[in-house]
């Protein structure tokens, strides 16, 4: 069961929703391309996911 602590993580961790390297546009939840310049955003979608469960992991395990 999720705990607040776990919970407040991910809602923090949506306002690090990673931008687009090429032309820095903001990421829509969803996405896996970027909307502006169709750069493939999955590597970091990918580490964005990574460090956000290694994160909740991390301390409530
Ligand atoms: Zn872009």
């Amino acid at each position: 069961m999720a705990t607040n602590n776990q919970i407040t993580k991910v809602l923090n961790s949506l306002g690090q929703f990673p931008e687009c390297p090429s032309c820095g546009v903001r990421m829509r939840f969803g996405d896996q391309e970027c909307p502006r310049c169709g750069d493939d955003m999955y590597d970091d979608l990918w580490a964005w996911a990574e460090a956000l469960i290694d994160d909740i992991t991390a301390q409530d395990a």
